[in-house]
């Protein structure tokens, strides 16, 4: 949830050549139109994409790489793989294995090459000329897909393997390889008729229209709605240098001497923790949820177009709804497993979130009794500023107080890889002789257990006004035995940084993310595979998660956290009251949080479960949601949905499509808690439960399906008990 993987889904798609998920391909019409004025220049052959980087690891040559270099690598590198496929689709022998889907998976080269990097930067380092070549790259690169996928020849041949994989002999890793290729290619519309597969192109090119637009109207809604307040003695709660950054905001907008609250992407507002004005949280908060309903920013209308598209490719490709053929290729399965396990969660977060309530009534109530004031009943422009009031009184620290015990390089060297030392035996050296794109980032070698070189780890920890907010892992080079590459990973946080000479003190929040991301970095330089496809982090969307989840636990564990929280100045230890109310804190409020994600989860849940005829016209879609809200049993108003539909990203916009797969953050947790009692249960941290995590699940990418391969790793399908447990959540007596 709060770590969201921005550049995968769009990596994914990419940068493995014929990779794994087509989400949604926004088609191009098949035929290429005439090629724009900058197709025409060639790539030359000192492109730096051209070959093979020379550099340790196949790390991307930065210091050489300019933004002029990405468009006609992009055009040569789509070119050549293109030519690559139609001599396999066309290869007098008959197909083989080897001359199909090994030949496959050597295609590409040149393209991965640019695409890696050029994803990685577009998230971490971004400029308005990577911008523009993304806007203009990205029909391309779909179309540049779908021609494959739908090329009745080389389809024609994965499909005759894919009839005889039981006579050819092939080992585990292969055949799944030769399963995951028939999937992709048949989900992608390969054995449509002609018309139905033009259909089908037509249905992905609306579908991307309408996707880039929702998202460029949640841009542009969120700025309008920023709320303008008159003067500076209204933010009253702010700190001095929040006061100033509404200050610069409402400067920047030619409203000098006033302020301006920005909006974030969630219902909630952060702010509204702070804000001590009742009417001016309410402002606040109003301001949020109109977001995308009605005016020139509506996108009402939007979605109510594209959930009836969706419904009607999913009918074309066989399916009842969108829900079940994205769910068909999860570990989820089907609709039917999400829904059983959010309500099983609700029932568990609904009556916390009550409880909350109650607690926050009280002191509401007490304090308006106190000041002879009328009181009020809680709404959801009051919970975080008194839910903030009933933290502090129940927990008694401050952040300022905390800090100072985890610092970064603390953190990262005793904390995150201590925790990957004790677990896999792996050692880390800092290289300073390899370029990197910014002077922030650092870059570690891994070596194994057995000191043999194993992989780059990349450190951009701080955060800067190009780069995307949140926290993600990416890859730069993909671990492929075939290919005989060695994984180089990026974990990217936002941590501000800190001036020159100062230590980076972190929160607590920011600790937890350090060892997410690098749970995913792990699942990456870790992986053992044969086959790119197949390789590490490609995985589907509700089981990526899982690693960085169950990661998360040694921030908490004891014996780690003993090991890196130490005052950076005096190196003294964390005092142990101290520690034990920040990890206590960590329960607090979660009847509200995992509330507002489920609600979430369930709306997104609902749109995708329609068919195309159940599609509601664009007046009608406020009252859909709040239906499926109330007919899941979770219509609660004072903890609203963490996005409501007209803002809901990750499932109506191009960047991050999660339609029908909000649930996976859920999903993944369940597995990592469960992994997490089960590690405990057997010693903890040790060298043996790492080797054996590391046997199952970390080194195996998509080589098995997930499913099976938590199954094998833990002799029974997950529990959902050790999650709530984590959360301090409790299902009522039956
Ligand atoms: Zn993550």
């Amino acid at each position: 949830m709060r770590h969201l993987h921005l550049a995968f889904s769009t990596l994914a798609l990419a940068a493995t050549g014929l990779a794994a998920a087509i989400v949604a391909p926004a088609a191009d019409a098949p035929a290429a139109p005439a090629a724009p004025a900058a197709d025409a220049a060639p790539m030359s052959p000192d492109n730096p994409f051209a070959q093979p980087s020379s550099l340790p690891y196949q790390l991307p040559p930065f210091e050489r790489i300019r933004d002029s270099d990405y468009r006609p690598a992009f055009i040569a590198g789509m070119a050549a793989q293109r030519a690559e496929v139609a001599v396999i689709a066309h290869d007098p022998q008959p197909p083989s294995f080897d001359n199909t889907i090994v030949a496959l998976e050597r295609s590409g080269r040149l393209l991965d090459r640019v695409s890696s990097t050029f994803f990685n930067l577009t998230t971490s380092n971004s400029d308005e000329e990577i911008l523009r070549i993304q806007t203009e790259m990205a029909p391309k690169l779909a179309a540049h897909q779908d021609a494959t996928h739908l090329d009745p020849a080389l389809f024609a041949r994965i499909e005759s393997l894919y009839a005889r994989r039981s006579q050819l002999h092939l080992d585990a890793e292969s055949l799944q390889l030769l399963e995951r290729y028939y999937t992709d290619f048949v989900r992608a519309g390969a054995r449509l008729a002609p018309a139905e597969q033009q259909r089908l192109r037509d249905l992905n090119q609306q579908l991307s229209s309408l996707t880039a637009a929702f998202g460029q109207n949640v841009l542009k809604a969120s700025r309008e709605g920023a709320v303008v307040v008159r003067q500076a003695s209204q933010l009253q709660g702010l700190s001095p240098s929040q006061i100033g950054v509404a200050a610069d905001a409402a400067h920047a907008r030619g409203l000098d001497g006033k302020c301006v609250i920005a909006l974030q992407n969630t219902t909630t507002q952060p702010v509204l923790a702070q804000l001590k004005t009742r009417r001016l949280r309410e402002r606040i908060y109003r301001a949020s949820i109109a977001r995308g309903i009605g005016g020139a920013t509506d996108n009402t209308a939007l979605i109510a177009r594209m959930v009836k598209i969706r419904a009607e490719r999913a009918r074309l490709l066989g399916y009842p709804n969108h829900a079940a053929y994205v769910l068909a290729d999860e570990t989820a399965g089907n609709p039917q497993a999400v829904r059983d396990l959010l309500l099983q969660v609700a029932g568990a977060a609904l009556p916390a979130a009550r409880r909350e309530a109650g607690a926050i009534q009280q002191i509401i109530d007490r304090e308006a009794a106190a000041s002879h004031r009328p009181g009020f009943t809680l709404q959801p422009w009051d919970w975080q500023y008194y839910s903030e009031r009933v933290r502090k009184s129940k927990y008694d620290f401050d952040a300022a107080q905390v800090r100072p015990y985890f610092e970064l390089d603390r953190v990262l060297r005793d904390g995150v890889f201590f925790a990957a030392q004790q677990l896999f035996g792996l050692t880390f050296k800092e290289r300073h002789d390899l370029p990197v794109y910014r002077s922030d980032v650092r870059v570690f070698e891994v070596f194994d257990r057995d000191g043999a070189p194993l992989a780059l780890f990349l450190a951009d920890y701080f955060a800067r006004d190009n780069k995307q907010g949140g926290a993600w892992m990416n890859n730069y080079v993909t671990q492929s035995k075939l290919l005989g590459l060695k994984p180089v990973v990026v974990n990217n946080l936002n941590i501000p940084k800190p001036p020159a000479g100062a230590p980076a003190l972190l929160t607590f929040d920011e600790v937890t993310a350090m060892f997410h991301e690098f749970g995913h970095a792990l699942h990456g330089m870790l992986s053992d595979v044969q086959y790119p496809l197949l390789s590490g982090t490609n995985v589907p969307p509700d089981f990526a998660e899982y690693p960085s989840q169950y990661n998360e636990m040694w921030a908490r564990e004891p014996v780690v956290v003993a090991h890196f929280a130490r005052h950076y100045q005096t190196g003294a230890p964390m005092p142990p009251a101290l520690l034990e109310r920040v990890l206590a804190a960590q329960k607090f409020d979660q009847g509200y949080l995992t509330s507002e994600y489920l609600e979430a989860a369930l709306i997104d849940l609902a749109w995708h479960e329609i068919g195309p005829a159940q599609a509601p016209p664009a007046d009608q879609v406020m009252d859909f949601e709040a239906t499926a809200l109330r007919h899941f049993g979770v219509a609660y108003a004072p903890v609203p949905p963490r996005y409501h539909s007209p803002y809901f990203l990750h499932i109506f916009s191009d960047a991050d499509d999660y339609s029908a797969g909000y649930y996976a953050y859920l999903w993944s947790e369940v597995l990592a808690r469960d992994t997490g009692q089960w590690l405990h249960a057997h010693g903890g941290l040790t060298r043996a439960n790492g080797d054996y995590l590391r046997a199952r699940i970390l080194s195996r990418g998509r080589t098995e399906e997930p499913r099976q391969l938590f199954q094998d790793c833990y002799g029974s399908p997950p529990d959902v008990g050790p999650l709530l447990e984590y959360r301090g959540l409790t299902l009522p007596a039956k």
